[in-house]
């Protein structure tokens, strides 16, 4: 049976809950523990599939096509585990659940109550997980701070979870803050005190606390957050600022902090370096050789989560090749009034990252240009791909009023258009085309150079796709169709023979790079941008 860490957060959001959550994944792992997470979100919505980047920051898209939270992206990048579906509870499928019970007739003419069937709902969820897959720890983490209405239910349901668990077998860890007053030049620890306090009055009193600080803790204050918190002194752990979020998992370490949750739930397990992750990550991201700029050209350039694996995912080119990518973030709509040039000078490559909606279209449509033209590598993902065949059948087809028909319904060429899937669809919601598909890879080119497979599996969402009728006439104007869907028989990835390295995929590659195993696709990008800028 699993045993569980129920990860909560208090004083403020932000907190870093999703990387201290991975990063214990991370240790566990390293100890031959079998881990997973669930994310709890207390939001209505049923999944953060229908909600903006602006609001929510990037959906994340799991193999068995879930659309998660991002924080979910973090434990499959920081961990082995297999993230799915059941791996993201929210507020609106535990109510979507119990109301279609209720109308069914389920619960036999009681009336339906948040307590105990909402909790109820939410236990079976949590255990779900747990059980089906094996898991010798599971991790739990409740999004949103201790004190908001909407979590409540969350608490009590892991109140009544960790009180049928009993002792040994679940565990809290309370992330909080200890503000730091520059006036009074020391972290504060009362926020702590009062948010520990609002964990106990729903009966949850924390075994562990990971103190977030800007700078190290004293003596004093951890002897003083132990004494007012009823939390063990040893089980007061400071969770300083690092400079990356991969070093969290070494920092964390260091505080000790496998070993006390491993003695809190009593397992038994030889303690092991994470040298791999030392080396590889740390060693390369904080002593990179070299540096290269890449520019990310999108519409959600304000909100650097909105595209968060995308970044992360760069990052882990960089990390195999030796460098430390700087992201230029380029708003799309900017490209519209400024002239390309400018904005493009020394960037070594440009990425169109995925989207929806025309606002900035014709940006990205200029970039893409710029790219082709001046042999700039160039990375287009979903979008980015289709705006990269938009911007080939206007310029270089010579093809007037090419479009896309989200962005065009009556485009007199309709380079990209819906779905045959996609015609009947009424709900917008989770009826993309997501989730793991197979390719067929094409010998000699940047993408089988790339992959060294024939087939690969990626992840998708979207609604529309490549526009077949143009195929032949596109092949002899230059673009390659390096990857389709052979049974769909879908274009899913377009490359351009006389460029140095220009490459679209239909699917998401950023969700499935790893710092310690880039995806080859990133890998290439960043070493074709890295030479691109030499040999300028
Ligand atoms: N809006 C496009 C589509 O639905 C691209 C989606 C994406 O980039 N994720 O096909």
């Amino acid at each position: 049976m699993s045993k569980f860490i129920f990860v909560t957060g208090g004083v403020v959001s932000s907190l870093g809950k999703g990387i201290a959550a991975a990063s214990m994944g991370k240790l566990l792992e390293a100890r031959g523990l079998k881990t997973t997470i669930i994310k709890c979100d207390p939001y209505l919505n049923v999944d953060p599939g229908t909600m903006s980047p602006f609001q929510h920051g990037e959906v994340y898209v799991t193999n068995d096509g879930a659309e998660t939270d991002l924080d979910l992206g973090h434990y499959e990048r920081f961990t082995n585990a297999q993230i799915g579906h059941d791996n993201n509870i929210t507020t609106g499928k535990i109510y979507y659940n119990v109301i279609t019970k209720e109308r069914r007739g389920d619960y036999l003419g009681k009336t339906v109550q948040i307590i105990p069937h909402i909790t109820d709902e939410i236990k079976r969820g949590i255990k779900k997980v747990s059980k089906e897959k094996d898991i010798d720890v599971t991790i739990v983490e409740i999004g949103g701070t201790v004190g908001d209405i909407e979590s409540l239910p969350f608490l009590e349901a892991i109140r009544q979870l960790m009180w049928e668990l009993g002792e040994n077998y679940a565990i809290n860890i309370h992330v909080t803050l200890l503000p730091y007053i520059k006036a009074a030049g020391e972290h504060k620890t009362k926020p702590t005190q009062h948010s520990v306090g609002r964990m106990r009055e729903i009966g949850i009193t924390p075994h562990i606390l990971l103190c977030r600080t800007e700078k190290h803790m004293t003596k004093e204050q951890r002897d003083k957050i132990s004494l007012f918190c009823n939390v063990d002194r040893e089980a007061v752990i400071e969770a300083a600022d690092v400079k990356h979020i991969y070093e969290v998992p070494l920092a964390l370490k260091k505080e000790g902090l496998d070993d006390l949750i491993l003695k809190k739930l009593n397992i038994k397990r030889e303690d092991k370096d994470i040298k791999g992750w030392k080396n590889v990550v740390i060693k390369r991201l904080k002593n990179p050789e070299r540096e290269v700029k890449i520019a990310v050209v999108g519409k959600y350039i304000a909100l650097p989560d909105a595209y968060k694996s995308i970044y992360e995912a760069l990052c882990h080119g960089g990390i195999a090749n030796n460098a430390k990518v700087n992201v230029v973030r380029i708003d799309s709509s900017d490209l519209e009034k400024a002239k390309a040039d400018n904005k493009f000078k020394d960037v070594c490559g440009i990425l169109i990252p995925g989207g929806f909606g025309d606002r900035g279209i014709e940006g990205k449509i200029r970039a893409v240009q710029y790219a082709r033209e001046n042999n700039i590598p160039y990375f287009g993902i979903c979008l980015g791909m289709q705006v990269a065949t938009i911007e080939f059948a206007r310029n270089v087809a010579k093809l007037k009023g090419a479009n896309s028909t989200e962005f065009d319904k009556d485009s007199k060429n309709p380079i990209i258009s819906l779905l045959e899937e996609q015609k009947e669809v009424k709900n917008l919601g989770a009826s993309m085309r997501l989730g793991a598909y197979p390719c067929k890879v094409l010998k000699s080119t940047k993408s089988h150079t790339a992959y060294k497979k024939d087939n690969i599996s990626e992840r998708h969402r979207h609604r529309f796709e490549f526009n077949n009728k143009y195929k032949t006439g596109f092949r002899k104007k230059g673009m390659i169709f390096a990857g389709v869907n052979a049974t769909q028989n879908l274009v899913e990835v377009i490359e351009l023979k006389n460029h140095p390295w220009f490459v679209g995929c239909q699917f998401h590659p950023e969700f499935k790079s790893k710092p310690d195993k880039a995806h080859p696709l990133f890998r290439d990008f960043i070493a074709a941008a890295i030479k691109y800028c030499v040999q300028k």
